[in-house]
């Protein structure tokens, strides 16, 4: 049986190496953001690349600052989400890993995780003179004028694909892809639900095994590779190793710290381990069985970063009770506004429920913004905090 990691470095190579191939073999490319209804596209097989993940990519290779700094946009660097500047500048840096990404023909952005995702698109299609296509998710609760708004903006999304690129949506490889995609995201959660009796899998590896979820979803072997994580990671698996059971079990709220090593800044004291990173789980969509083009609404209407503040409130909430956290780290995110609404009110309900919490400042992608030293302090308080609960 392959392991998870051979699986793993398959996906991140067909990826990176089928886009290269796609470009020299003159089929169409599209830069999409995360959360693009992206099963769509391929059933029109147009490659599907998303630069949110290259950026995840280079702020872990350290090329974050070169990046940005040829983003042209270094101005505004205090003020813009890391994640769009070092797109921006992979246009111009020298060195990028992988290469950098293939030229795009155009580009999907959707608004169900931010509006910076639509700016920093239009500026980017502007600059290279190509073709963009919005769609606008509305927030709040599902009702049918809002998925009929959905579904239209879907037929005019499938109508501007043929138009660029002559190509027709397969209804075949669309159900397919829902169909893979559901399964995935099923599994992707079950993969986390390792950590609700014991911490089995390390919040590192988790991080790192986020690509498949987000940018190969709809392909079978996704499925494969949460199928073989959670044999690696069983208790009923006699060679799975098992991590030392910490004391006190953390949750860290939203962004890993993608420039660290391990992700998360340590914390010099193995009673404390992070059990589970939400972020990660932000990728368990709610794809209904149906597996047709309106079975995507759902899962890209109802994403966490367009739920209202008060539910992401209460699913944290209930995270800590099924995952038995002693204590929540919150990252507040520079570059994130929408990720940051609810960061001080979560706290302040936590706080309220008796969960010691903490908010940390940094960025994900920029280390710039992190301060070691200043963090180790905060988090030497807030073990004491838990110590003394
Ligand atoms: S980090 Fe936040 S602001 Fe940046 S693209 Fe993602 S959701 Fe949007």
């Amino acid at each position: 049986m392959e392991s998870s990691r051979t699986i793993l470095t398959k996906i991140f190579t067909d990826y990176y190496l089928g886009a290269a191939q796609a470009k020299k073999d003159g089929k169409p490319i599209a830069y999409v953001t995360a959360f693009t209804p992206v099963e769509i596209l391929r059933a029109m097989d147009i490659t599907c690349l998303y630069p949110e993940s290259y950026a995840v990519v280079c702020s872990a290779s350290g090329k974050a600052g070169d990046m940005i700094g040829s983003s042209g946009m270094g101005q505004f660097a205090g003020d813009l989400c890391s994640y769009s500047l070092i797109s921006l500048g992979m246009d111009h840096a020298e060195r990028l890993p992988y290469g950098g990404l293939p030229e795009p023909d155009f580009m999907v952005a959707t608004n169900n995780q931010c509006g910076t995702t639509l700016l920093w698109f239009r500026l980017w299609s502007q600059r290279k003179n190509i073709p963009l296509f919005m769609i606008d998710y509305p927030t709040g609760s599902e009702n049918t004028d809002q998925n009929e708004y959905v579904y239209r903006q879907y037929l005019a999304l499938i109508e501007f694909v043929k138009k660029q690129t002559g190509r027709d949506l397969d209804q075949r490889v669309l159900a397919q892809q829902a169909a893979n995609s559901r399964a995935a995201c099923k599994l992707w959660s079950q993969v986390h639900v390792l950590n609700q009796a014991a911490l089995q899998i390390d919040a590192a590896k988790l991080a790192n095994a986020l690509f498949p979820i987000v940018a190969a979803r709809g392909t079978p072997a996704v499925c494969r590779y949460c199928e073989t994580l959670i044999h690696e990671h069983s208790r009923e698996n006699e060679n799975a190793v098992i991590a030392a059971q910490p004391s006190f079990r953390l949750l860290w709220h939203g962004y890993p710290l993608w420039f660290l090593p391990k992700r998360y800044p340590s914390f010099n004291d193995d009673r404390f381990q992070i059990v589970l990173n939400d972020y990660t789980l932000w990728w368990d969509l709610d794809y209904p069985a149906a597996d047709t083009l309106e079975s995507l609404i759902r899962p890209y209407t109802s994403t966490y970063l367009n739920w209202l503040p008060q539910r992401r409130i209460d699913w944290t909430e209930q995270l800590v009770r099924d995952y038995a956290i002693d204590g929540v780290i919150l990252h507040a995110n520079r570059s994130c506004r929408r990720a940051l609404a609810h960061v001080i009110p979560l706290r302040d309900h936590l706080l309220r429920q008796g969960i010691p919490s903490i908010i940390l400042e940094s960025d994900m992608a920029n280390p710039d913004y992190y301060s070691p030293e200043k963090m180790n302090s905060q988090l030497e308080s807030f073990k004491e905090s838990i110590l003394a609960a």
